[in-house]
């Protein structure tokens, strides 16, 4: 890549869009485009078309979406599908019908079936039924993937598709409603153990394992399926590792130096209960993960220590 190319990043605020712009800085890409919601609402498809007509983007990544944990989802399934689908209609029909050379379209690693195979594979997607906890942002990113593809068939699109895994690091939300288990027992561990509690509430049986990647090790990926990766098949991101929410919660006091007790609350729901990426087509092109979860888990505290 050029590194004149004209970049777009929609969503350069969120986690993932602010670690890929890091990211492509960092590569010393000058002319890098990000607009805030106020300066641009990619709901608005006028809007979203003026704007590609007026910058002319070399390349896309659309890491624009509304995004939230077990309990966010569950709640706001209309929001959830509704904005999804029609934030990646407008970026992806835009970047199409006005010239863009190569797009990546983000998607996630709750786009396969509840019970697919562990780890899953790229070949499992629409194979079962999903997750009913999160299948209306699941079923928004199928129908974002399925739009890069027909581009690609119909009209010669290099548009790529890109399927993390759950991902953590600064600039995650950490609201503890509407967040990801990961920064969720960060903050819990944290208020624990400033207030001195002798014990700190984990939802679920704390038996459901994931798999988290940090988001520099995400936006690294990126940039290398931006440089090397040209096929509309589907690629996972992911460090191919998984720990269960209990273990987590353990590396997480550990990390804090927090002594109290992890309790466990039933009442909430345990969602899926595995989800681990195959990433092995990822490692057969080349790219392997860095950061480890200790690493990771210190420096997104170190980041919640600044700015939450
Ligand atoms: P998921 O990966 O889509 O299921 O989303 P989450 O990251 O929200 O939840 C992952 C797992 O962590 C589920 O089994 C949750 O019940 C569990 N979990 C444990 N404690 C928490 C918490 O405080 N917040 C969240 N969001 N999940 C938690």
């Amino acid at each position: 890549m050029n590194r004149e190319a004209r970049i777009f990043v929609a969503g350069h605020r969120g986690m993932v869009g602010s670690a890929i712009v890091r990211r492509l800085q960092k590569e010393g890409f000058k002319n890098l485009h990000t607009r805030t919601r106020q300066e641009l609402d990619l709901m608005d498809r006028t809007a979203v078309r003026a704007f590609f007509e007026n910058v002319r983007p070399d390349y896309v990544v659309d890491a624009a979406a509304r995004v939230g944990g077990i309990a966010a989802n569950f709640e706001k399934p209309v929001e959830f599908l509704i904005e999804n689908l029609t934030i990646q209609n407008n970026v992806i029909q835009a970047a199409a019908d006005f010239g863009v050379t190569k797009l990546l379209f983000l998607g996630s690693s709750c786009i396969y079936p509840k019970l697919a195979p562990q780890p899953l594979c790229e070949e499992a997607l629409l194979t079962g039924p999903l997750e009913p906890t999160n299948d209306a942002y699941a079923i928004a990113k199928i129908a974002g993937i399925k739009l890069c593809q027909a581009y690609a068939r119909e009209y010669g699109k290099n548009f790529i598709s890109g399927m993390p895994t759950n991902l953590y690091g600064p600039n995650d939300n950490f609201d503890l409603h509407t967040s990801h288990v990961l920064p969720a027992l960060i903050r819990k561990v944290h208020e624990a153990k400033r207030a001195g509690s002798k014990d700190v509430s984990v939802w679920g049986s704390g038996t459901p394992r994931r798999e988290f990647l940090h988001v520099d090790d995400l936006a690294e990926a990126c940039f290398f399926l931006l440089e090397n990766y040209n096929s509309p098949e589907i690629v996972n991101i992911g460090c191919g590792e998984d720990v269960s929410i209990r273990e987590l919660a353990e590396i997480i006091c550990d990390v804090l130096g927090y002594e109290g007790e992890i309790v466990f609350d039933a009442s909430k729901p345990d969602g899926t209960p595995r989800k681990l990426m195959n990433v092995g087509r990822l490692l057969a092109s080349g790219w392997k993960p860095r950061i480890g979860l200790q690493d990771g888990i210190r420096d997104t505290y170190e980041w919640f220590l600044k700015t939450c």
